[in-house]
């Protein structure tokens, strides 16, 4: 049988029987950073039995970076694996069922939902609640991938401040690495936008921004061919329009080229954006469909913090606790 057959295709016995296994639970959570967990901590609290299938990142993308100086309660900060640690330990103490699994394919159609579990386990739930973050895109360089964490960063807000006084560069050309580089702007000495076309994709407000900011410097029509450094980042070599190649001196590698929310499992049923981040009625965690919920970054492109994804977090929990309640 195919698993990648459209559930809803299937005949109700066969769908029971993917690898045998089928359960039904009260309320299911699919994603495990900030705002998974939260969600988790006000279900458990509110007696909802939450189940939450990790995903294919336990703990989100704070696991990626070190230092978390902006999570309200930690005057010291703390690294980003310790603080999700703390939150999965919090949803747990209330009696979370923290699974490690992917959520592949779902039937929205009808009530209780069923959702696939790493292609081959059938859950049936009375509500769902999506916190599959996004992803940041990558370059796919291999010198990338040697300082993720020490010098390069898809997040200047999260790691920014680390560059205080250094030079660094953002690749890209749209609004995030506008305001990416301007965010930095305000701490580091010096800021390189490393654009590869010879315009900046961004709106006009944005470029006019950047290009007016004393401390950027936009590279026009540049690629970049390897991040170089022995420990950490020390510089980038660029190709020029002409395809020489060109060295900066640089301490921080901003990548900001876009994010991809992970929503795909769910898009035939939920109305997305063309990007793909899910939709959600304005001011609260509903989307198209009653009974599922999506918080964190796969439904918000614009302030994507672990702060604001714990809040949305809340928001969705608070929405299932009502909505069970009204739907028992
Ligand atoms: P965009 O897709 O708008 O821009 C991505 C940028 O990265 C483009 O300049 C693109 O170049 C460049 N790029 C992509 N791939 C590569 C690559 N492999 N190498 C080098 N450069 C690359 O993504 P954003 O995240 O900037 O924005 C997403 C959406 O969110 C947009 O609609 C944006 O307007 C919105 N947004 C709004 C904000 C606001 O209103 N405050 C803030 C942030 C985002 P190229 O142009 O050559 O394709």
């Amino acid at each position: 049988m195919s698993l990648f057959k459209p559930l809803q295709d299937l005949p109700k016995e066969e769908r029971k029987t993917i690898e045998g296994k089928s359960e039904h639970v009260h309320c299911l959570i699919i994603g495990s950073g900030p705002a998974g967990y939260t969600a988790a901590i006000y279900t458990a609290r509110a007696n909802l039995n939450p189940v939450m299938y990790e995903g294919l990142q336990p703990g989100g993308q704070l696991t990626t970076t070190t230092e978390v100086e902006n999570f309200p309660g930690y005057p010291e900060g703390i690294t980003g694996p310790v603080l999700m640690e703390d939150l999965k330990k919090q949803a747990q103490r209330f009696g979370t069922d923290i699974r490690w699994g992917v959520a592949t394919d779902v039937d929205f159609s009808k009530r209780p939902f069923t959702v696939i579990i790493d292609e081959k386990t059938s859950i049936t739930a009375d509500a769902v609640i999506i916190a599959t973050g996004a992803t940041a895109k990558y370059l796919g360089l291999e010198s990338e991938k040697k300082f993720m964490g020490s010098g390069v960063s898809a997040c200047a807000t999260c790691d920014g401040f680390f560059y205080r006084g250094q030079d660094v560069a953002v690749v890209g050309g749209g609004d995030t690495a506008c305001e990416e580089a301007l965010y930095l702007a305000g701490l580091a000495k010096k800021v390189y936008m490393i654009v590869r076309k010879n315009y900046l994709r961004a709106s006009q407000i944005m470029q006019e921004r950047v290009l007016s900011a004393p401390n950027i410097e936009v590279l026009f029509g540049h690629r970049t061919r390897e991040v170089v450094g022995s420990q950490s980042v020390e510089g980038v070599i660029l190709l020029n329009s002409r395809d020489e190649e060109v060295r900066i001196d640089v301490q921080g590698f901003f990548v900001a080229i876009g994010h991809q929310p992970n929503s795909d499992f769910a898009k035939k049923f939920l109305e997305t954006d063309e990007v793909g981040y899910i939709k959600t009625v304005p001011g609260t965690s509903k989307t198209n469909i009653p009974g599922v919920f999506a918080c964190g970054d796969v439904q918000d492109k614009t302030y994507r913090q672990a702060v604001t994804a714990a809040g949305s977090g809340c928001m969705a929990a608070i929405d299932t606790e009502r909505f069970l309640a009204e739907n028992k």
